[in-house]
């Protein structure tokens, strides 16, 4: 098996050429994240990765986690490297330094993320989940709560999950059952069954801090009467030790086609005590917070996956001898060429490139975005980031994943049968990633979110703030010849994108169901808008370092190439998906359920 390298020079390309990363954090006032402080983050966490993750990467998916009368024991190797990743302090990197963290910026987590994911993404969900839990207290939790519960979480020493879903209800949280009790001493009592619940049992840490949505007595029906608790396994001491077990335990755990070495905990809760996080029936609200640290966290694992591919069938293909090229032998010593002579062999390969280095300038110019709401001084500065974010992540979510998916399947191909032997580790990133366009939120549901409430509620403004970015790029580009083809490319797609939002507006204002009908093909077709804007912007950065005569030639030959790559053959993808959206919902709708037969 091919080892993994996390690709730390494209990592630095999209950071620091393509997004101006240095000036970034110092216009935000970053000043411990100089770029000698982020160089030595981004090698010590690759280090970490490639020698301590990686390696456990195929135990956890062949050994998968054990429930045993309800404790659960992880693959061999990763509590080892949990204590590791904690004694070397990564959870309390991007964390307040008031908490216990390095008040570094949220991006740097997010690279780190990036990083552990592409390594071993079972291992990193534990603490990813984590991460979702401590910004969920961090902006909704009490002095009181984030002095017992957060200051562990960014430790380390205890991990945290997130339980919205329950057997009958999954993407429809309004029909939720789970109830809390309210207790004398202002603790509640809460009772029901969470299922799917990632890192919900396990033997990593020595506390798991569940966040649980629950009703109260009397809530109102549906959404509004949600509300958000923590719910500890084990109750905390006046001390801030682990005291008392609490009334959750976990009943079983699924058995499952990937993500092996990650633990998906049936938890059952027996009036276990728990601390309300914000206000009553305001649950969904706050755990908006952690849903979208996970939705861009989910985000990533397209990437991971495209990557990990990538790089290994890459590798393959430099090395696998099979046929000649049409074009004439190019290895005529040997018995015969490698394969990446191949042109059906490199539109594979270039797929996995474009998708996994997109997919990192996508995510990471979400983060960006993620620094500067944090960071704002104004409430118009805030506006503005968070209205980029919104409109940008319900894309990352699900066209990294649905790409991430096709990548992870591209490189298994690339290996043809031995792709599908689990020796090489193709097959298992296939299954890995297969999980992504579910969890935190369907494909389908991030296409409704998108095309309904971001762009349609907003009468098109957010749409408009992203193709204003695409536009300004485009005039001030119009006279640059190396960038002509992908310009005018750029122009077409920009002002369709308006059109397309504009038409299906007004159908659905005769019949909703043209929202649904269209929404999955609006948000594929946006997803390769915003990645046409970035390899765009990725060529001209690629272009200038070469006239610069900077070196490294042959990085930013094939960053040109793989742009060149992505607006022929990648790209046209938009003028199905154009077609597809705009013939209406009446294909769709037009069978009754009742005769919908086979
Ligand atoms: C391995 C794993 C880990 C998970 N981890 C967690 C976790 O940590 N915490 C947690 O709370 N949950 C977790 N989940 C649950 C996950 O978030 C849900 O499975 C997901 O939200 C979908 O819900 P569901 O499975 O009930 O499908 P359903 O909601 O029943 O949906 C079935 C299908 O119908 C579609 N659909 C439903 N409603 C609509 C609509 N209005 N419009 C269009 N299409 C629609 C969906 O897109 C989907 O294709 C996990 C699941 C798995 C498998």
């Amino acid at each position: 098996m091919s080892e993994i390298k996390i690709p730390l020079r494209d990592m630095r390309f999209s950071m620091r050429e393509l997004l101006n990363w240095d000036q970034h954090y110092a216009a935000l006032g970053y000043e411990d994240a100089s770029p000698d402080v982020v160089d030595a983050i981004l090698e010590e966490g690759a280090k970490f990765c490639e020698n301590v993750l990686a390696p456990i990467n195929q135990v956890g998916d062949q050994q998968g986690c054990t429930w045993n009368d309800g404790e659960v024991t992880t693959p061999e190797g990763f509590k080892e490297a949990y204590q590791q990743f904690v004694e070397a302090g990564w959870p309390s990197l991007p964390h307040k330094v008031e908490h216990g963290g390095q008040g570094l910026p949220p991006s740097l987590g997010t690279i780190l993320s990036e990083m552990v994911g592409t390594a071993n993404w079972s291992w990193g969900m534990y603490p990813g989940l984590s991460h979702g839990a401590m910004n969920t207290l961090e902006a909704h939790g009490t002095d009181a709560q984030k002095e017992t519960y957060l200051t562990k979480l960014v430790e380390g020493t205890w991990t945290g999950t997130m339980c919205l879903t329950e057997p009958h209800c999954g993407t429809d949280l309004g029909i939720l059952r789970s109830k809390a009790e309210p207790n004398d001493d202002g603790s509640y009592s809460i009772t029901g069954t969470k299922i799917f619940i990632s890192a919900g049992e396990h033997d990593m840490a020595e506390n798991i801090v569940h966040i649980v949505l629950a009703r109260l007595p009397d809530a109102p029906a549906g959404t509004k009467g949600i509300s958000l608790f923590i719910v500890p396994k084990f109750l905390p001491n006046e001390d801030g030790s682990v005291g008392e077990r609490n009334g959750v335990t976990c009943g079983s755990l699924e058995h499952k086609m990937g993500i092996h070495g990650n633990a998906t905990a049936v938890l059952n809760f027996d009036g276990a005590k728990g601390f309300l996080i914000g206000p009553p029936n305001k649950g969904l609200n706050c755990m908006f917070t952690f849903m979208n640290t996970a939705r861009l966290g989910t985000a990533l694992q397209g990437v991971a996956h495209a990557e990990a591919g990538f790089q290994k069938s890459l590798a393959y293909a430099k090395d696998r001898l099979q046929m000649r090229s049409l074009s004439g032998p190019k290895n005529p010593e040997g018995a015969a060429d490698p394969i990446i002579v191949h042109p059906d062999v490199r539109r594979m390969l270039l797929t996995q490139k474009a998708f996994s280095e997109g997919g990192r300038m996508l995510v990471l110019l979400c983060a960006q975005q993620v620094d500067r709401s944090h960071a704002a001084e104004t409430d118009e500065e805030r506006k503005d980031a968070d209205d980029l974010l919104a409109f940008l992540t319900p894309i990352a979510k699900a066209f990294l994943t649905e790409t991430g998916y096709e990548s992870a399947n591209l490189g298994l191909q690339c290996f043809g049968g031995h792709g599908y032997i689990a020796e090489w580790g193709m097959e298992q990133n296939v299954r890995d990633s297969r999980i992504s366009t579910i969890y935190e939120g369907t494909t389908g549901i991030q296409a409704l979110d998108l095309l309904g409430r971001k762009v349609l509620m907003s009468q098109g403004e957010l749409l408009r703030k992203f193709t204003k970015i695409v536009h300004k790029f485009c005039q001030a580009e119009v006279d640059n010849e190396a960038l002509a083809p992908y310009v005018a490319k750029l122009q077409e797609i920009n002002k369709e994108w308006g059109e397309l939002t504009m038409n299906i507006g007004v159908k659905a204002m005769e019949n909703p169901d043209e929202v649904g009908a269209a929404s999955v093909d609006y948000l594929m077709y946006s997803g390769y808008a915003v990645q046409a804007y970035l390899w765009a912007l990725a060529a001209k950065t690629a272009n200038e370092k070469l006239q610069a005569g900077t070196g490294e030639e042959d990085f930013y030959r094939a960053k040109i190439a793989t742009a060149r790559f992505y607006f022929d053959r990648i790209l046209p993808r938009t003028a199905t998906h154009a077609s597809a959206m705009q013939s209406g919902a009446d294909n769709l709708m037009g069978l009754d359920a009742e005769h919908f037969v086979f």
